[in-house]
């Protein structure tokens, strides 16, 4: 705040938003060795990115689609290409952090053997054709048939499943709040690659209004708000960078409010049931719910997450889950599950998050297209539009009856659009989790191609660097381009055992410490050793039934930007999302942790208590 309040600073550019878009866009900048700062009215990640599936998937629906001439085949198989490449960027990035998961399509044998296997295969064989010339040396496996037994074997405890057979095919599942934050985190690292100009990050400050030159009317900077001191202050920026989400219009209207509404919000909605109905890293896809759709039933750190819908919203930072998308999950997970499963008996939490969907314009499509050097031929898009209505008629695909469209926002694009207005305003909407990196590198290559845009800018690198490292937490990058990819999951053993043995922490614990943190894992534990006295000792769990530990508390707080209980609870160490009534137990306890490292008063301690039980009431 200090360097961000400072009237010298000049900022090449002020990223609004901390969420996935504005974390790949401040990675991007800073490692290019461009100055930037990223402003959260909340917390990074407490928008959409905190609130996903959790899967950096290449997207198996969007290849279905595509196979079946469904909207635009070349959007979906652009969309595709990219995101196949990223999901490996994943693995890369934060190894100890996310990792592949297994997942079955239970069908018949016919459909296993005729539709799903050809389906993953060729999914497959595009994911290695996007992999061929990059030098990732991380992967997911390929798809295979699996036939009852093995079926029986790898899910003992489904019995619905065991007399069908199925496609085995693999994703990478990510850990999609703390993701966001080590990615943020990293680009706040001065010099962390040669000439990396370090972000300056602040949470809980808002956007409130641009400041224009009042000849040109182009933007020089911004107005912003700090909430925790309830202070306005002026920062000075040659750009702005709007990744505000689904608040997205609120900044473009602002710069110009003759302009048109672009954001759609799509809400989906996820549950999360006690452990034990999967084992660790697998899943299922129920590839058709009775609307068409596609829902993910995974393992996510022990417990079993199922999602997703998605429904037309209203904007807000706040959404509730409803009791009718709940009740559809469940009626869908009968399929699975049988009807004797005791879905509300088990059920732990419920939670939504709002997709900021975008309307792309013909411009915008010309503007990509010219971006990326490919033909634009208006013709294309009538024929295969033709093509595919005949084919939705008449077509069989390999033996299914091909479904209509779908209706509602599960229709619309998940493409980004990246939008340049006259003021200088750059806003970066939509797109998925999986491209946030890729997203980040677009927007920036189009700015510095911008030559009116990036006046003054003194890039040290021309081309992307993001692929290139990895993050904090991260074993030297120089493994992975060495191809010893079995030593990083040794280091990492071996990094486990020194936690159990030297530091007596349980292994189950010093497990989950090294999936969120890699090697800082050691430093949570220091931290915690640290502020331990006789009568509080911090190397313990937080709560009984997760693996978490309260150092955690600590070490977020001099490390991690936590300013409110909330901030723990839901995103550093992810109870909330897992289970509300433990959420509910720890938060007296993580108030209590919180008001002595950060000496609140009393008062404000009832005061922070009250307000991070009134937020988990949007968990059901
Ligand atoms: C239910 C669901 C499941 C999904 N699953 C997946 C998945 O499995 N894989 C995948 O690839 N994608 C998935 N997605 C999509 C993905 O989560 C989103 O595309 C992505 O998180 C959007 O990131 P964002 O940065 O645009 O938005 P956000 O994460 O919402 O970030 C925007 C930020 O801007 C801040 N902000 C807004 N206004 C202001 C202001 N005035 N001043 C300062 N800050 C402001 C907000 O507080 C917020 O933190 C899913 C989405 C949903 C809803």
């Amino acid at each position: 705040m200090k360097e961000i309040q400072d009237p010298k600073q000049e900022y090449d550019m002020l990223i609004v938003g901390g969420g996935a878009n504005g974390a790949g866009v401040a990675l991007e900048a800073a490692s290019r060795g461009l100055k930037c700062a990223v402003i959260d009215s909340y917390d990074f990640a407490s928008g959409t990115s905190s609130r996903s599936t959790k899967m950096a998937h290449g997207g198996i629906r969007y290849f279905e689609q595509m196979m079946k001439l469904e909207g635009d085949p070349f959007e979906n198989f652009a969309l595709l290409k990219e995101t196949l490449h990223e999901r490996n960027y994943f693995l890369m990035a934060a190894p100890y952090q996310n990792k592949q998961l297994k997942l079955l399509i239970p069908s018949t044998f016919l459909n296993s053997l005729f539709v799903y296997f050809p389906g993953c295969l060729a999914y497959h064989l595009m994911y290695l054709k996007q992999l061929m010339g990059s030098n990732y040396d991380v992967g997911v496996d390929g798809p295979s048939l699996a036939f009852k037994n093995k079926i029986r074997s790898l899910y003992p405890d489904i019995k619905n499943i065991h007399k069908l057979s199925g496609v085995l095919m693999h994703e990478t599942q990510m850990m999609d709040g703390r993701m966001n934050l080590n990615a943020l985190l990293t680009s706040s690292i001065e010099g962390f690659i040669p000439g990396m100009k370090g972000a300056n990050l602040a949470n809980y400050v808002e956007f409130r209004d641009y400041i224009k030159n009042a000849q040109t009317g182009k933007i020089e900077g911004a107005v912003l708000f700090d909430k925790l001191k309830q202070k306005e202050f002026k920062v000075r920026s040659k750009l702005v960078v709007n990744c505000a989400g689904i608040h997205a219009d609120e900044l473009r209207l602002k710069d110009n409010p003759s302009t048109f509404q672009r954001i759609i919000g799509a809400k989906g909605t996820h549950l999360i049931f006690k452990k034990g109905m999967l084992p660790q890293d697998q899943g299922i896809i129920i590839p058709k719910t009775r609307d068409g759709r596609l829902i993910f039933i995974l393992n996510y750190l022990g417990q079993t997450m199922v999602g997703t819908t998605d429904e037309k919203s209203p904007i807000t930072h706040h959404v509730q889950p409803d009791q009718t998308e709940i009740d559809f999950i469940i009626s869908e997970l009968k399929q699975v599950f049988g009807d004797d499963y005791d879905y509300q008996g088990n059920l732990e939490s419920a939670w939504a998050g709002i997709r900021p969907l975008v309307k792309e314009t013909d411009e915008d499509r010309k503007l990509k297209a010219e971006f990326l050097g490919i033909e634009t031929d208006p013709t294309r898009m009538s024929i295969l539009q033709k093509a595919s209505h005949n084919a939705k008629r008449s077509l069989i695909w390999f033996g299914t009856k091909i479904h209509g469209t779908k209706e509602g926002t599960a229709a619309i694009s998940r493409n980004h659009v990246i939008e340049f207005a006259p003021s200088g305003l750059v806003s970066v909407m939509g797109g998925k989790w999986t491209t946030f990196r890729k997203i980040g590198e677009e927007a920036v290559d189009m700015i510095l191609r911008d030559k009116a845009l990036s006046n003054g800018f003194e890039p040290k690198y021309k081309e992307s660097q993001t692929l290139n490292f990895a993050y904090i937490g991260s074993y030297s990058r120089a493994f992975a381009l060495f191809g010893i990819k079995q030593n990083q999951i040794q280091l990492f053993e071996q990094y486990e055992d020194h936690l159990v043995f030297n530091y007596d922490i349980p292994r189950e614990c010093a497990k989950s410490l090294i999936h969120s943190y890699g090697t800082l894992a050691l430093k949570v534990v220091q931290a915690g050793e640290q502020a331990s006295t006789k009568q509080r000792k911090l190397n313990e769990r937080l709560h009984p039934e997760f693996p978490f530990l309260k150092s955690e508390i600590i070490y977020a707080i001099k490390n991690e930007m936590v300013e409110k209980p909330n901030d723990i609870v839901c995103r550093r160490v992810p109870i909330g999302v897992l289970s509300k009534q433990a959420a509910v137990q720890i938060m007296p306890e993580v108030v209590e942790i919180m008001a002595k490292e950060k000496r609140w008063s009393n008062s404000q301690k009832k005061q922070e208590l009250e307000e991070a039980l009134a937020n988990l009431q949007f968990i059901k």
